[in-house]
């Protein structure tokens, strides 16, 4: 994989009023969707460093929006659409030369976080499907080639009453419309109404049945690539606040010299610092087990991270932090991290009904290798 400063090279025409759009066809263009994914095949997941790598170059130019958009199609758009054969077979190539892009359509008009309470109901017969229904808050819909829509095929609330359709964007009885939001504009963030849409049989993308399973396995993927971003930026807006303290003059020195302010920002770092090791224990179990509640994990801890870290940024940027695409602006932009994808509290929940197997790892975890002591260093640390 190429080093974060030749990565940023391939994104060079980007900045911060780039769409998720503009982002999506650039990583297309440089090879780097592809890269993401063990060897270059998204049906085999993704590459834990490589998706890290990407986003972070990604949230290094670009905005959240923008960056948003890239991250739910590389970790859940683009795995999705590899699941199935004909028509999403053929999407898939170009959605992965950044060409075209796609939308996933599962959060429900109604539902919300009861992903298994949604409305939208399949019609599904032996040559065609008809969609009916509304979806919300769908990041990249108003700029999309293709609509991933999860939906229900059968009343019964079971788990195997689920399966994604592809739907064309433009395609008649899909309506488009923008969400509205000033905050997430870059996201091309929309609601689409699905009033009698009629998709060929060959629409259905993976087993019928099999939506919410697929649905589970890859959100895993997009709460680690959460953890993984919300590193970055973390990182990214820690760095932009340090060089300001320093720079700000107060009394006879600088922001940086007030030992209260130089405590809060080391306390950001430290939380920072945590969700990064965190997530560096983690990425195995969600990338090669599956593993839902390592994946919950991240993304509680990635929600709460960049909620607290980007506030004391912002706090600290003093009245500078509400110029246009100041801190603020991030800080509640980054709001999104203990929302989209599921909220905060909802990953909890995951975390909980596996607290015993949890608990047990945790009493019984291996001390990870420390590597030799540097030279003139002392164990004790004096
Ligand atoms: C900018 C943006 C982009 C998005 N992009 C996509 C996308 O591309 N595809 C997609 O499918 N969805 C997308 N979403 C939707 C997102 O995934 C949902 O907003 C999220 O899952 C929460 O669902 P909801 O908004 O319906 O919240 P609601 O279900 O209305 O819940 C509201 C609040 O109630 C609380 N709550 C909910 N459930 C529980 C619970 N079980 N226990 C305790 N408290 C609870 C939480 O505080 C929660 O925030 C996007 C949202 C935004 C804002």
């Amino acid at each position: 994989m190429r080093e974060l400063d030749e990565l940023d090279g391939a994104l060079a025409g980007l900045d911060g009023r780039s769409s998720g759009r503009d982002l999506w066809a650039a990583l297309g263009a440089a090879g780097l969707i592809e890269a993401v994914y063990v060897d270059g095949d998204p049906r085999r997941g993704v590459i834990a460093e490589r998706l890290g790598a990407v986003l972070a170059a990604a949230d290094a130019r670009c905005s959240i929006p923008a960056t948003l958009v890239a991250s739910v199609q590389l970790a859940t758009g683009v795995p999705v659409l590899a699941a199935g054969d004909g028509p999403a077979a053929k999407a898939l190539d170009r959605v992965v030369s950044g060409d075209e892009s796609v939308a996933l359509a599962a959060t429900d008009g109604q539902g919300g976080s009861d992903l298994a309470g949604m409305a939208t109901e399949l019609t599904i017969g032996t040559s065609e499907v008809e969609l009916r229904g509304s979806k919300r808050w769908i990041a990249g819909a108003t700029s999309a080639d293709h609509l991933l829509v999860l939906g229900r095929h059968s009343r019964q609330r079971h788990f195997t009453s689920f399966t994604w359709v592809l739907v064309p964007a433009r395609a008649a009885g899909v309506h488009v419309r923008p969400a509205g939001s000033s905050l997430f504009a870059a996201s091309d963030v929309g609601h689409v109404d699905l009033d009698g849409a009629v998709v060929p049989r060959d629409h259905v993308v993976g087993p019928v049945g099999r939506g919410l399973p697929m649905f589970v396995r890859h959100i895993n993927t997009e709460r680690l690539a959460g953890a993984l971003w919300g590193t970055a930026l973390c990182a990214r807006s820690l760095d932009a606040t340090r060089r300001r303290l320093a720079e700000r003059p107060y009394g006879d020195g600088t922001l940086w010299d007030l030992d209260s302010v130089r405590q809060r920002f080391a306390t950001s770092y430290v939380r920072a610092r945590q969700l990064a090791a965190l997530t560096d224990a983690l990425a195995g179990a969600v990338v090669h087990d599956h593993d839902s509640a390592a994946a919950a994990t991240l993304k509680a801890a990635a929600g709460e991270t960049v909620n607290e870290v980007l506030a004391t940024c912002a706090q600290l940027h003093g009245a500078d932090g509400f110029a246009a695409d100041g801190l603020q602006e991030l800080r509640a932009q980054g709001a999104l991290f203990a929302i989209g994808g599921g909220a905060a509290e909802v990953v909890l929940s995951i975390v909980a009904d596996a607290a015993e197997r949890l608990v047990g790892d945790l009493r019984r975890r291996p001390l990870a290798a420390t590597g030799p002591a540097r030279e003139g260093s002392r164990r004790d640390g004096s």
